[in-house]
C-alpha cells in the first residue's frame, strides 16, 4: 500500500512540473474531418450483430475473445499508438531473425497461458473446434504464428497422431503439446514438391543392429521449406522412400531426432535456411541433408505398415496406392488450417476497406458539395459488397469443413479428402484476390504495412502453394468426381457422394427471360449452379473417355482435357459453397437477419452466374447474362446501408485493424509524428482501485500482485486523497491543452482501463521511460473512469 501511495504522490508531483509546450498540431476542422463510421451511418444496425457474428464463427466465441484479450494485454504482441488507439502487429521492420526469434516466445507465452492445453491429448472430436478457432484467432494477428504453430500441432504433431501408433503417442504427443518437444514435418524436397511419390531420400534397414538408415543421395532429395528447421525443430517426421531386401515399398515417414535439447543440431545430419521470403519471416524454413542417419526400428511411424525385426515388411493395406494415400492423412488437417484461415483473412481486409471506405471522400459531384464518401460510388460498391459476400459464403463453407474434419470416419476420408482439396484452392484463391481488390480500395494507403491489407497480400500468398498446390488440388477434384462418375454409371444407381445427388434429376431449365424475383430465388440460384456442374462433369467424362478409347493412359486423357478439368471444380466447389450458406442460413427464424442474409447469398450465386463460363457453355442467353449484372448491382446498392454492421460482424477487435480502420487524420497528425520518436526501454502498468471491492484482486499490469489491502476501507483513504489531488491537477492540466485527450470508445486500445474497471471506478497508469535522442524522458498514459466515463491521457514528459 505504501508503495501505490508513494507512486500515486509522485506521478502527482509530475504533473505539477512546467513542460514544454507540445508542438502545435494542425486543426483538422479547416480541412479534413474525421468522423468514425459508428457516427456517421444512420441510426442502429439493422440486425443483431452479435447473433450474426456468432452464426459466421459458429462456435467458441467467448474463447475467441479471451485469446484476443491474451494478445493484446502482451508487450510480445507489439502494441503501438497510432492516432490514440493501440494497434497490435508483428514489427516487420525487424530482420528475419528477430521475427523468428519474437513468434517462438510469443508462442512461448501462448503456451504459458494454457491456450495449447489438451490439443495433442484430448479426443479429437472434443478440441478440435478449439483449435480451429484458436488458430483463426492467432493468424489475424500474424501469419507466421498461425503457421508456424500449424506445422508444431497439424502436421508433426498430426503425423505422430494419424500415422504412429500408441508408442509414438506415448512418447511424443504430450511432449510435443508441451513444447519440449518442438516438431517439423520434412516431405517436401528440391526435385520433388507436388510430386510427393517422386521424392529421392532413401530409406533402409539394418537387421543387424535393428536401425533403419535414412540417407539423402544427392542434391535434389535435400529436404526443402521445411517449417521449423531452420531454427528450432528438435524432431522431423521425415518421409522417404523405404526399401527393404531391394524392393521400394514407397513413401513412409519416420521420426529423426535433428536437434537436441540444447539446440545443437545433431550428428550425421546438416541444415542451412531457405532465407528470406516474401512474406512469412517469421517461420524459420529450413533445408535438411541426412548422411545415413540412423534411428531405432519403433521410429517408422507404422500405422500403415510395418517392418519387423528381421526385416520383414507388412501392411493392412495390400493396395500401394491406397497405402499412399493414407500416408498422407496428416495434410488434411494443414489443409483444413489453410482454408479457414483464408476465410479470416479475407475479413481483415475488407473490415479495413470498408471502414475506409466509410470515412474516405473524393470528389463532391457539384462545385462547393462535400466530397462522396468512396462506399457511396456504385463502382465502389460493386468492387466490395461481391466480395463480402463471398467472404459470408466462405465462412459458412468452413465450418461445414470444420464439422466434417471433426466427425471424419474412414468411409468419409474420400469426401473430406474432395472437398478439403476443393475450398483449400477456392479459398485461398478468393482471399488473394479479395486482398488485391481491398488494398486497391484504399488507394495508396493500402500500401503501408502499418495498415496491413497490402501486407496481408504477402503474407498470405503462400497459401496457394502450400498443403498442396492449388492448381494440383483442383487436378484431385476433378479426377475424383470422374471417378465417382464412372462408378455410379457402372453401378448404374444413382449419384448420392460429393453432393452429386442433383445430377439424378431431370437437368435444369433456366427461363428464357429472368425476372428479378427469380433471380433472387434460391431454387433458381441452386439450378444455375447445378447445371453448370452436371453439364461439365458430364462433358469432361466424355471428353476423357474419348481420349481414352483413342489409347491415351488415364493421366494422358486428363492432362488433355485439362480446361473442362479446372471448369469442373470450380464448378463442384462453388455449388458446394452455396449449398453451406443455405443451410445456415435455413437455421435463422424470419426477421432482418435472415433478410440481410438472403440478399447476401443472393449476391453470391449471381456473383458465380455472372463467371464467364455461363456464357461460354451456353448456360445463359446474352439477355440473361445482363439481367444477372443489373441485379447484382442493385443488391449493392442495397446492401450500402449494412456495410458497417456487415464488417463490424466479422469480430475483428479493433486492434487487430490498423490505424486506416480508424481516425488516420490523427494517426498522420504531426503529434503522432513525434510520439513515434519516443523509443521506449522501460514499461510498466498500475493501476488503483478508487473504490476497492473485497472480490476483486488488485494487481499490477506486468503481474506482479498490487499489495492487498486487508482492509480496505481504512487503508484506501490516502490512496484515495492522493487520487483525488492527483485528479484535480490532472483536470488543471488538462484545461491547459499540454494533454491530448482521447474517449475511448472501442475494445482494443482499453485493456489497461479494463483491468481497472474489474475493480469498480478505477485508474490505470502506464509508464514509459527511455531516451528520445540523447534525453531521458518518459511518458504516461493514464486510464481512468467508470462505465458511462471513459478517459485516456497521455503525456510525454
Ligand atoms: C513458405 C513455405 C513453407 C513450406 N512448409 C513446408 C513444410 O513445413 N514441410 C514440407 O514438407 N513442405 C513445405 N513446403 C513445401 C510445399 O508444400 C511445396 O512448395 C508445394 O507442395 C509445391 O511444391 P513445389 O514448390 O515443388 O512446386 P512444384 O510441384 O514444382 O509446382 C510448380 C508449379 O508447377 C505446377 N505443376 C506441377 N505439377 C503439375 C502438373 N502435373 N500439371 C500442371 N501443373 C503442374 C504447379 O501448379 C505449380 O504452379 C512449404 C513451402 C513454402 C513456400
Amino acid at each position: 500500500m505504501d508503495r501505490a501511495f508513494q507512486r500515486t504522490k509522485i506521478l502527482t508531483n509530475h504533473l505539477l512540473l512546467q513542460s514544454s509546450d507540445p508542438p502545435p498540431s494542425l486543426s483538422s476542422n479547416a480541412c479534413l474531418s474525421y468522423s468514425a463510421p459508428e457516427d456517421s451511418e444512420s441510426g442502429n444496425y439493422a440486425f443483431d450483430i452479435e447473433e450474426m457474428r456468432g452464426l459466421i464463427d459458429g462456435h467458441h466465441v467467448k474463447e475467441r475473445d479471451w485469446l484476443f484479450g491474451l494478445m493484446m494485454r502482451s508487450e510480445l504482441f507489439n502494441p503501438k499508438v497510432r492516432g490514440g488507439k493501440v494497434f497490435v502487429s508483428p514489427d516487420y521492420e525487424q530482420s528475419m531473425e528477430q521475427q523468428r526469434e519474437l513468434t517462438m516466445k510469443r508462442i512461448e507465452y501462448l503456451q504459458g497461458e494454457g491456450v495449447f492445453k489438451g490439443w495433442l491429448t484430448e479426443k479429437e472430436e472434443e478440441i478440435v473446434l478449439r483449435i480451429c478457432a484458436f488458430l483463426e484467432v492467432l493468424s489475424i494477428f500474424d501469419h507466421s504464428i498461425n503457421i508456424k504453430i500449424g506445422v508444431h500441432f497439424f502436421l508433426w504433431g498430426g503425423a505422430i497422431k494419424h500415422l504412429g501408433t500408441k508408442h509414438h503417442h506415448d512418447e511424443w504427443l504430450r511432449a510435443t503439446e508441451n513444447y519440449t518437444v518442438k516438431g517439423c514435418f520434412a516431405m517436401t524436397e528440391l526435385g520433388h514438391g507436388s510430386n510427393v511419390r517422386g521424392i529421392e531420400t532413401v530409406t533402409t534397414y539394418d537387421s543387424n543392429t535393428g536401425e533403419f538408415v535414412i540417407n539423402t543421395p544427392c542434391e535434389s532429395a535435400q529436404k526443402y521449406w521445411i517449417g521449423g528447421a531452420a531454427n528450432h525443430a528438435t524432431h522431423a517426421a521425415v518421409f522417404s522412400q523405404l526399401h527393404i531386401n531391394g524392393t521400394n515399398q514407397g513413401v513412409h515417414a519416420f521420426v529423426v531426432q535433428i536437434r537436441d535439447a540444447d539446440g545443437n543440431i545433431c550428428p550425421n545430419i546438416r541444415i542451412a535456411d531457405c532465407g528470406h521470403k516474401i512474406g512469412l519471416n517469421g517461420v524459420d524454413n529450413g533445408r535438411i541433408w541426412f548422411d545415413n542417419v540412423r534411428v531405432p526400428r519403433e521410429n517408422l511411424l507404422n500405422a500403415v505398415a510395418n517392418v519387423s525385426p528381421d526385416g520383414q515388411y507388412t501392411s493392412p493395406i495390400k493396395n500401394p496406392d491406397q497405402r499412399f494415400a493414407a500416408s498422407m492423412a496428416p495434410l488434411t488437417g494443414g489443409r483444413l488450417n489453410v482454408s479457414v484461415n483464408a476465410v479470416y483473412q479475407s475479413k481483415v481486409g475488407l473490415a479495413i476497406a470498408i471502414r475506409y471506405a466509410l470515412t474516405r471522400r473524393a470528389f463532391s459531384l457539384k462545385r462547393n458539395e462535400p466530397e462522396v464518401l468512396l462506399l457511396d460510388y456504385p463502382s465502389h460498391q460493386r468492387r466490395l459488397f461481391p466480395l463480402v459476400a463471398k467472404t459470408y459464403a466462405m465462412s459458412f463453407a468452413a465450418n461445414y469443413l470444420k464439422m466434417l474434419y471433426r466427425t471424419r470416419t474412414p468411409e468419409s476420408m474420400k469426401t473430406m479428402h474432395v472437398v478439403s482439396s476443393s475450398f483449400k484452392a477456392t479459398f485461398s484463391w478468393n482471399n488473394m484476390q479479395i486482398l488485391q481488390v481491398c488494398r486497391e480500395a484504399c488507394g495508396g494507403q493500402g500500401l503501408k504495412t502499418e495498415n496491413r491489407v497490402g501486407h496481408l497480400k504477402g503474407e498470405f500468398d503462400v497459401q496457394s502453394t502450400f498443403e498442396g498446390d492449388n492448381t494440383i488440388l483442383m487436378q484431385q477434384v476433378s479426377k475424383a468426381l470422374f471417378a465417382e462418375y464412372i462408378a455410379v454409371r457402372r453401378r448404374n444407381k444413382g449419384f448420392k457422394a460429393l453432393g452429386l445427388g442433383h445430377m439424378n434429376k431431370n437437368r435444369p431449365v433456366i427461363p428464357s427471360q429472368l425476372t428479378s424475383t427469380a433471380l433472387r430465388c434460391s431454387e433458381f440460384q441452386m439450378d444455375a449452379l447445378c447445371l453448370r456442374e452436371r453439364d461439365l462433369l458430364n462433358r469432361f467424362a466424355f471428353d476423357v473417355s474419348k481420349c481414352r478409347a483413342k489409347g491415351a493412359s488415364a493421366e494422358q486423357a486428363f492432362i488433355m482435357c485439362y480446361q473442362l478439368g479446372e471448369d469442373l471444380s470450380r464448378a463442384f466447389s462453388e455449388r458446394a459453397i452455396f449449398q453451406t450458406f443455405l443451410e445456415a442460413e435455413a437455421t435463422l427464424p424470419a426477421g432482418s437477419l435472415k433478410d440481410v442474409l438472403g440478399t447476401l447469398r443472393s449476391l453470391y450465386a449471381l456473383n458465380c452466374t455472372e463467371d464467364s463460363s455461363y456464357i461460354r457453355y451456353g448456360y445463359l442467353s446474352v439477355d440473361n447474362g445482363a439481367s444477372v449484372r443489373r441485379e447484382i448491382t442493385r443488391m449493392c446498392g442495397e446492401l450500402r446501408p449494412h456495410a458497417l454492421a456487415l464488417v463490424t460482424s466479422f469480430g475483428i477487435p479493433d486492434a487487430f485493424l490498423g490505424p486506416l480502420a480508424f481516425n488516420w487524420v490523427d494517426a498522420n497528425s504531426w503529434s503522432s509524428v513525434e510520439a513515434k520518436k519516443f523509443k521506449s526501454s522501460i514499461c510498466s502498468y498500475f493501476f488503483l482501485n478508487f473504490l476497492p471491492q473485497n472480490k476483486s484482486s488488485s494487481r499490477f499490469h506486468n503481474g506482479s500482485s498490487f499489495p492487498k489491502n486487508p482492509d480496505s476501507n481504512q487503508s484506501s483513504t490516502p490512496i484515495l486523497s492522493a487520487v483525488a489531488t492527483f485528479i484535480q491537477r490532472l483536470f488543471k492540466l488538462l484545461s491547459t491543452g499540454a494533454f491530448r485527450e482521447q474517449c475511448i470508445r472501442r475494445r482494443g486500445d482499453e485493456e489497461a482501463y479494463r483491468r481497472a474497471q474489474r475493480g469498480g471506478t478505477g485508474l490505470a497508469v502506464r509508464v514509459d521511460m527511455g531516451f528520445v535522442g540523447n534525453k531521458f524522458t518518459w511518458r504516461s498514459d493514464l486510464y481512468f473512469g467508470s462505465d458511462d466515463y471513459r478517459i485516456k491521457v497521455s503525456k510525454i514528459w
